[in-house]
């Protein structure tokens, strides 16, 4: 059977491209800007066998993407008025009103998301607006996701919160039954951020990615694959 010459597969939530090459050993590498993982291997060699090896260097990816995500944005982007970025998954424009008081972000007004901050602001504060912007909305957003999925699977959700967490979706601390979200989530498409909680709050079913997760995700979102590819296709403005 002829396979693809390169598909993906998922190692926990980190999607590493996989390509059969004519070659004799097995190259793993995570490239920039964001610290896509990519995998080329011989012909003959398994999946299976790519999964355990990129598994046995997970925590070597990891660091590898956690220095991409230290890297700052382009500097192209400043957070200044009239800048386009991402809000669900659509273009916002970016309205920065200058006033002399304490930087707080306003209500949105569709489709722009308003910032408000002192005169002779930096670039960092416009950008922790712009995040506090995001994180408002999603926390809006969120909890009832977290509701309505609680209920389906019958699970408990003790705690949950967003975060800044740039080479992950999201996180389940299945003892604490704790979930943690992205808040890089707020660029990306709606059904994503569905996506990742039904995924976080599957955790507390099952530990791991392997059968029973897909099955019991297959159950509870058959699209998820589809959102899955949504999450990581997205464009990552701003
Ligand atoms: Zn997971």
């Amino acid at each position: 059977m002829m396979k693809a010459a390169s598909h993906i597969i998922m190692l926990g939530d980190i999607p590493v491209e996989v390509t059969r090459k004519k070659m004799k050993t097995l190259r793993l590498g995570v490239y920039p800007p964001d610290g896509r993982v990519r995998m080329s291997v011989p012909l003959k060699v398994s999946d299976e066998t790519v999964r355990r090896v990129a598994t046995e260097r997970l925590a070597w990816i990891e660091r590898q993407r956690e220095k991409f995500a230290a890297v700052p944005p382009p500097a192209a982007v400043n957070f200044v008025d009239g800048e386009v970025h991402a809000f669900l998954g659509k273009p916002c424009r970016l309205l920065v009103r200058e006033r002399n008081r304490a930087a707080r972000v306003d209500a949105c007004c569709e489709p722009a998301i308003t910032i408000t901050v002192r005169p002779g602001s930096t670039r960092e504060q416009r950008e922790a607006a712009l995040l506090d912007w995001y994180r408002d909305r999603l926390s809006e957003l969120i909890p009832p996701l977290i509701d309505r999925w609680r209920a389906v699977m019958n699970v408990s959700v003790d705690e949950w919160r967003i975060r800044r967490m740039k080479t992950r979706w999201g996180s389940c601390n299945i003892a604490a039954r704790r979930v943690w979200f992205s808040l890089e989530l707020a660029r990306k498409p709606e059904p994503c951020l569905e996506y990742i909680v039904v995924h976080e709050l599957t955790h507390l079913l099952e530990r791991g990615h392997g059968a029973r997760f897909k099955a019991l995700m297959d159950g509870f979102l058959p699209d998820w694959r589809e959102r899955r590819k949504l999450l990581n296709a997205a464009v990552n403005a701003g």
